[in-house]
């Protein structure tokens, strides 16, 4: 990479932000693609935010992601949010317009839809009810992608039952229904289900197994895990093993990051076996 005169600039801002796999992915495609541009990790503490973004016209920045903790509170800073995200309450791509102005959308939903289409592409939303586990900040991104999808029932559970119920009353539509079930009944949800996505933390490196029973999930089901590190949980290789087709946590990542780098630097990119591997390394080395 050589930096020039007119390098296009863009990056990531969080707190912490250097565990962020986004800058080996936008630096992959900008090498790839031969693009006179950068992608830097920023860290821009909480209270900083607001004076961080509104920075970035002024610093000729095409745009920036936003990581944790900054996906809601961006929400209030930026000048327009994509309807869909606002809903879902937060943003991860802001695009910086030719007038200076912030524009922001979520595409974690964008990555999920996709990564489904490319691991799972006879799925679909007629398959039978979705299963799914979770009710943080990327549960939100895939109930409101199974919504999109057309998904009509859409079965919810969570430790925690009031965070499944305001995703249920913030994003249910005249076309999908959301119910909530406790956390104790999630094996007998399974029931009749044509995916399945485990949007918890559980199952990823250091944290407890998702202990899921899955003999009451049809073998026609789709498994997807949203965890990536590891990129093969207990939940993805116990339902490899009885038949079910697997979706992992890494085409979500790489995909999601579409939107915002044909934004910035002009380019649609793509993702590609070279990409998953090189990104892969990154995750490898962290372990
Ligand atoms: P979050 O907002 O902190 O939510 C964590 C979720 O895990 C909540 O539903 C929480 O339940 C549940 N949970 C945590 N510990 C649990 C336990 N011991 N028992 C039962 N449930 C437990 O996190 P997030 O941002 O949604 O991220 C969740 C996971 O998705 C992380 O592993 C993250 O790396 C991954 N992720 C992947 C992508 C991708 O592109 N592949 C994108 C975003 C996130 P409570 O509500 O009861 O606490």
């Amino acid at each position: 990479m050589r930096i020039t005169g007119r390098t296009r600039l863009a990056g990531i801002m969080g707190s912490p932000v250097s565990h962020s796999r986004s800058p080996a992915l936008h630096n992959f495609w900008l090498d790839e693609y031969g693009v006179d541009g950068v992608y830097v990790p920023l860290a821009v503490a909480p209270d900083r935010l607001e004076t961080a973004l509104r920075a970035l016209p002024a610093l000729g920045f095409r745009g920036c992601n936003l990581t944790i903790p900054h996906k809601q509170a961006a929400l209030a800073i930026v000048d327009s949010v994509e309807p869909m995200a606002r809903r879902i309450g937060a943003i991860n791509t802001v695009v910086v317009t030719a007038d200076g102005k912030l524009t922001a959308s979520n595409t974690d939903v964008f990555g999920f839809r996709e990564n489904l289409r490319d691991c799972a592409p006879d799925w679909n939303a007629h398959a039978g009810p979705a299963v799914v586990l979770g009710a943080g900040g990327a549960a939100r991104a895939i109930v409101a992608a199974l919504i999109q999808e057309g998904v009509s029932e859409i079965r919810l559970v969570n430790r925690t039952s009031a965070r499944a119920q305001a995703i249920a009353e913030d994003l249910a539509d005249a076309k999908s229904a959301i119910s909530v079930a406790a956390w104790a009944k999630r094996a007998a949800l399974l029931e009749g289900a044509g995916i399945v996505v485990n949007t918890t933390s559980l199952g990823m490196t250091g944290e407890p197994d998702l202990g899921l029973d899955l003999a009451a999930l049809p073998k026609t089901a789709v498994v997807a895990d949203i965890v990536y590190v590891p990129l093969d949980t207990t939940l993805l290789t116990t339902a490899r093993t009885r038949g079910n087709r697997v979706v992992d946590g890494l085409g979500m990542l790489l995909h999601q990051g579409r939107p915002g780098f044909e934004a910035w630097f002009g380019t649609p990119p793509r993702v590609t076996r070279e990409l998953r591997a090189s990104v892969l390394t990154t995750l490898s080395a962290a372990r």
